[in-house]
């Protein structure tokens, strides 16, 4: 069975990109008249403490959330010398409704707005809960047995019946015999863990499939930028795809720091974590380019570890 347990990764700076690119497009998505279905195959736990084990002992919404929550400051202090004062700039829309989404699960921090007080962290199937309307629906699949524990309790006690479907299948084959879906609207959250190295081929097949069952889909695949050749080519063969299939896209990354391994005093080789991740849109809305110009370089200005910090922002079709 899978090691990978998202309550590790919670809140880190992955879950931001993915979690402000998500909100922003079921805001956009939800407010047609028209029914959307919502398929999310790799759906985690839905529910994470920042206070709890696992978090705590990898600390990854320490350089993720935690951190965005505080003002940045103009440039890093020299050595020897002070930091200039926190930059006073509001936070993008695309990073505010984030925020909303995070204050609705935590009182006390929507009280505050100190990070502190921030002890709740919603996976990307509260979020997508979150946004729908009565005629939309929500199919969530996560394959492993605690989580999908979990999740099956976190969504039961939010009482919606049958508006949201849980299964402890595979995602990817799952898919299929969602699409096309009754509406003929459906947005697809596709986040593996990129545990087994097959899951960089997987996802391209399945989005190929998806494609050819219902084009017109709004389908969202998130990827670690990592060196390793599965994942370099992962957005590269996403775009062909799409390109192929004459749908637009938009592919958005974000660097926190350097890839470069190094190593500590005793010569043992120091290895980076994850320092940069993207998500691949195919069939974005056209809204989203513009809510992801602004939201990036506030990402970068208070997430960045190094001068490698960076984005990346383009479209095609
Ligand atoms: N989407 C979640 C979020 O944003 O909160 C995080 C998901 S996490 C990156 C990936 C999850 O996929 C893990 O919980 C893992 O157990 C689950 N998983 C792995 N392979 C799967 C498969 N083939 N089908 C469904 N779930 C799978």
């Amino acid at each position: 069975m899978f090691s990978y347990r998202h309550a590790f990764h919670a809140g880190n700076h992955a879950d931001v990109l993915k979690h402000t690119t998500l909100i922003a497009l079921m805001k956009y998505l939800t407010q047609k008249d028209t029914a959307l279905t919502v398929i999310d195959t790799h759906a985690g736990a839905g529910l994470y403490r920042l206070d709890g084990d696992y978090t705590e002992t990898s600390g990854e919404a320490l350089e993720g959330v935690l951190k965005l929550l505080v003002k940045p400051v103009e440039e890093p202090p020299k050595p020897g010398g002070k930091a200039k004062p926190a930059v006073d700039e509001p936070l993008a829309p695309a990073l505010q409704d984030y925020v909303d989404v995070l204050k609705s699960l935590n009182p006390q921090f929507a009280q505050s707005g100190e990070a502190t007080h921030l002890r709740i962290y919603p996976g990307s199937p509260f979020i997508e809960q979150r946004f729908l309307s009565g005629r939309d629906k929500l199919k969530l699949f996560e394959l492993h047995p605690t989580d999908f524990k979990s999740l099956s309790g976190n969504i039961g006690q939010l009482e919606v019946g049958r508006q949201v479907a849980v299964a402890r299948e595979d995602g990817f084959e799952a898919l299929k015999t969602f699409l096309p879906p009754p509406a003929r609207r459906a947005m697809v959250l596709c986040d593996p863990s990129y545990e087994i190295k097959s899951d960089y081929a997987r996802v391209s097949a399945c989005m190929a499939d998806a494609i050819k069952r219902f084009a017109t889909g709004c389908y969202v695949v998130w990827y670690p930028i990592i060196p390793r050749p599965e994942a370099h080519d992962l957005p590269r063969k996403l775009k062909t795809l799409a390109v192929k299939a004459g749908r637009s896209w938009l592919n958005a990354s974000l660097t926190v720091k350097s890839s470069k391994l190094t190593t500590d005093m005793t010569g043992e080789v120091i290895r980076p974590g994850l320092p940069a991740s993207g998500m691949f849109v195919i069939n974005p809305p056209h809204t989203l380019k513009g809510d992801l110009q602004l939201a990036l370089p506030q990402m970068v200005a208070r997430l960045g570890q190094d001068r490698h910090a960076s984005f990346g922002l383009e479209h095609g079709g």
